[in-house]
């Protein structure tokens, strides 16, 4: 490989070869593929192919301290800074304020291992595994947390829609264990299966998040009946895709409903 040094920052050849041929002219749009590549080469971009990280909401959270920072300030700082998972925790937890509070996925490309984060006020555990999964959809798993933060957060409710989902993750990993790939996490995200109901139900129990279908609405988000809310969108990569920055991205439910979706426009329950 061959570098060239732009006021002591290194780019790699790649880059290099961009800078030196004639796809940037002045006054004319640059190409998503040439917005890519220098977005990896920045050092943020080049943290979020190191470190691919996504989370889910945690249901009924009620924690909250007006003097801590909030979570987009926080995140930031980890995706640029944190060299580790460790460092990424540590970010993350220093001078939480509790807002949006969520259960952070985190994936260390250098190392091969996950981390999930469950990231409260009073309480902040950490799971990690360099074998193995993790699955989120809205509830939170450490009993302690669960007590003390949340508005009792009944994980025995499996007709709720984070547990119901949460049921259907664990078969659909315990069925495809050691062969899970991108093509299955899309058939994943577009599941129709209703695990309180045990059959086919494009409804708010089932990893394709049909809120919007939902009579009974959603109780533990507070969602009125046909909310327009759920998997309003779906993502998939690996870490062969991550290292390019790219993914899998689906607009409106991941099975290709979009006639209920269209007005599905808000309110997803990440
Ligand atoms: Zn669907």
């Amino acid at each position: 490989m061959t570098a060239i040094n732009v006021s002591g920052i290194a780019y790699t050849s790649a880059l290099a070869a961009i800078l030196a041929a004639d796809d940037i002219e002045p006054g004319t749009d640059v190409s998503y593929q040439l917005c890519k590549l220098l977005w990896t080469c920045h050092p943020l971009g080049g943290k979020l192919v190191e470190k691919p990280i996504t989370e889910t909401t945690i249901s009924q959270f009620i924690g909250w301290d007006s003097k801590g920072k909030p979570e987009f300030v926080r995140s930031r700082k980890a995706l640029q800074y944190a060299d580790s998972i460790d460092d990424y925790v540590a970010t993350m937890i220093k001078d939480n304020n509790g807002g949006y509070a969520n259960d952070w996925l985190i994936g260390d490309r250098k190392t091969g291992e996950i981390a999930y984060l469950e990231l409260g006020l009073k309480h902040s555990p950490v799971w990690r595994k360099t074998d193995g999964y993790f699955v989120s959809s809205n509830f939170a798993r450490d009993p302690s947390l669960i007590k003390d933060e949340t508005e009792s957060f009944d994980i025995n409710d499996l007709g709720s829609s984070p547990n119901a989902r949460r049921v259907r993750w664990e078969q659909l990993m315990k069925e495809n264990k050691g062969r899970i790939d991108v093509p299955m996490a899309e058939q994943f995200l577009a599941d129709h299966e209703d695990s309180f109901l045990k059959e086919k139900k494009a409804d708010q129990r089932t990893l394709c998040g049909h809120a919007d279908a939902a009579k009974e609405g959603i109780p533990v988000f507070d969602w009125p009946p046909f909310y327009p809310g759920g998997a309003v969108q779906g993502k998939a990569t690996d870490s062969d895709m991550a290292e390019k920055m790219t993914l899998i991205a689906h607009a409106g439910h991941p099975c290709g409903d979009q006639a209920r979706c269209a007005a599905a426009s808000s309110g997803g329950s990440g």
